[in-house]
């Protein structure tokens, strides 16, 4: 049905979203790996957590496989931004595979921290989300040292060694406000519980969260554009709904956005998690604008200018071929 709304209509786009630092990174250091080295190129698990990248590459010649005993013995391989465990790179070793590790540095800062409080015998409450690659791979870096903690509600219950040598560190892309929470939790049963020694959870994840916080009460529904095994495009859609989105639904592509949700609304929100191709929002404000919402506001609330350099491994490749 169309949409019973007959009053002035809208969007209001959150800013920052979309493409982080460190996906933009992971996608164009597979791209120069097909480049430099011709199809196939293997790439432990999803580069970066969208349906989008991961079938585009997908067609360029990239073979995505789970573990890295999956290569064959001696090609090449791509770790994903997620980062991984040591006994993973061991693994690819003993296979002798030829490795670019497209480990986001925020990830790499948190293995940093874990390897340096772990060798200080130091116990690890790592907060995030069990089962997530991020996770995984930083637990892999300390796993006698190191407890998960997925949320708040498991304070209560969590056990340590001693109490007074304990540190807490997290998952990148988790909602800044329920960590807080954990961590206030933590506090209460541990008062000498240490901080990191800076936010674990990254600019982009805190940005994209900040921004939608601003556009979510102004709005009758937010369409969050992000996959979802994507861990900071669910929480953006969680924030919406906690900051008074009276709906807010995710997609992958314009194509699910379904007409129903917009009955009755005046404005609407959009954003895109940090592995979400520019591409797809706009094929999504292009479809909102069918339906009469064709003004457009942009909602800025921080300029990202973060930009980091490719993996060795692809500088290295790309100076020898000249
Ligand atoms: Fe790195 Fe943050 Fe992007 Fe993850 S979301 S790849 S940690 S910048």
């Amino acid at each position: 049905a169309e949409s019973t709304f007959t009053g002035p209509r809208k969007v209001l786009l959150a800013a920052p979203r979309g493409y982080c630092a460190g996906v933009d990174r992971a996608v164009i250091a597979v791209e120069k790996a097909l480049e430099t080295y011709g199809a196939p190129v293997y790439v432990r698990k999803e580069i970066v957590h969208n349906r989008h990248v991961v079938e585009t590459l997908q067609e360029k010649g990239v073979i995505f496989v789970e573990e890295a005993d999956q290569v064959p013995e001696g090609a090449l391989v791509v770790f994903s931004a997620h980062g991984v465990s040591p006994a993973v790179k061991q693994m690819a070793e003993d296979r002798d595979l030829q490795t670019i590790d497209a480990t986001c540095p925020l990830v790499t800062k948190v293995h940093r921290e874990a390897v340096r409080f772990a060798r200080d015998d130091y116990e690890i409450l790592l907060i995030g989300h069990e089962g997530h690659e991020e996770v995984e791979g930083t637990y892999g870096e300390a796993p006698e040292n190191t407890t998960i903690v997925n949320g708040p509600w498991e304070v209560e219950d969590l056990q340590v060694r001693n109490p007074d040598q304990l540190i807490w560190l997290s998952q990148t892309t988790l909602s800044v406000d329920e960590t807080m929470e954990t961590v206030q939790k933590l506090r209460e049963r541990f008062p000498k519980l240490q901080d990191p020694p800076s936010d674990d959870i990254c600019y982009a994840t805190s940005n994209r969260q900040a921004a939608i916080k601003k556009v979510a009460p102004q709005s009758d529904l937010v369409i969050v554009v992000g996959s979802e095994n994507s861990s900071n495009s669910v929480r953006l859609k969680e924030v919406a709904k906690e900051y008074g989105a009276a709906r807010a639904e995710r997609v992958d592509y314009a194509n699910q956005v379904d007409e129903a949700w917009f009955q009755d609304a005046a404005t609407i929100g959009v954003t895109s998690g940090a592995s979400v191709p520019e591409v797809l929002v706009d094929d999504v404000l292009r479809l909102l604008a069918e339906y009469g919402y064709g003004e457009v506001e942009e909602i800025v609330t921080a300029e990202e200018d973060i930009v980091f350099s490719l993996p060795k491994e692809i500088r290295k490749a790309l100076t020898q071929a000249g």
